[in-house]
């Protein structure tokens, strides 16, 4: 299987998107900037080098949300750099972190931050469990939660369990983007993924028989071609 080159950049009007990397087992990375706005998805280990070259400090400090799809470390390595960068140069604006109920990867670092930092931290964080699937606002974008399938491997190499786990569509200026995250096939993404204006799709499995994990290049690409344009990510390097 190929893998993807990054960065992967998207913009139609006011609405931008760079995913700075998507690397199974290394790290993602995602900027979003709607209008004036910002936000970060899937904050994995290196965010902050690559926020730091793309838009810098000041606006690093004007990052208003973390959406993370799941625990993963490729998806959250880089939200205590992150938070702890925020703190040293100031921040004075609240950062709201969405997850998904059940993450106690994002609670046990908030926690363990808080227990560090509570006293000196000049900015609020904001925890945004997600409970359901309802769309709903922040800043000035309409977000919309959506469950995925993705299992991980219990000790025994054998046993599986689902992980918290969820995509986002983003609404923003009337388009919209959709990220599934890690994902296997899953009808819900199918959804949303439909006619959304940029589909970015996990193809992370590294053969053609599917599981519960991952999407085949096959999975993926029938669902990328439901959208206007699409990605494929999280390719096997
Ligand atoms: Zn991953
Ligand atoms: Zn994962």
């Amino acid at each position: 299987m190929l893998a993807q080159r990054y960065p992967l950049i998207w913009k139609k009007k006011k609405f931008y998107i760079k995913i700075f990397c998507s690397i199974p087992n290394i790290a993602t990375g995602i900027l979003i900037k709607a209008g004036k706005s910002l936000f970060v998805v899937d904050p994995g280990d290196g965010i902050l080098r690559d926020l730091n070259n793309e838009i810098g400090t000041d606006q690093i400090l004007n990052i208003s949300d973390l959406f993370i799809t799941h625990g993963h470390h490729d998806h959250i390595g880089g939200v205590w750099s992150l938070l702890t960068y925020m703190r040293v140069m100031n921040k004075k604006t609240p950062l709201s972190i969405h997850y998904p109920k059940g993450c106690v990867e994002i609670e046990s670092i908030h926690n363990a931050f808080k227990k560090v930092y509570a006293k000196t931290l000049p900015y609020e964080i904001i925890l945004k469990e997600i409970k359901n699937h309802k769309k709903y606002n922040s800043s000035n974008i309409a977000v919309r939660p959506f469950p995925v399938i993705h299992k991980e491997y219990l000790h025994d190499g054998k046993t599986t369990r689902q992980v918290p786990a969820l995509g986002y569509k983003f609404t923003f200026d009337g388009l919209n983007i959709c990220y599934g995250g890690d994902t296997a096939y899953c009808e819900d993404l199918v959804k949303q993924a439909k006619d959304s204006d940029l589909a970015i799709i996990e193809a992370g499995h590294d053969d053609e028989t599917p599981d519960e994990m991952h999407m085949t290049l096959k999975e993926a690409k029938s669902i990328g071609e439901s959208a206007k344009e699409y990605f494929l990510v999280h390719v096997p390097e």
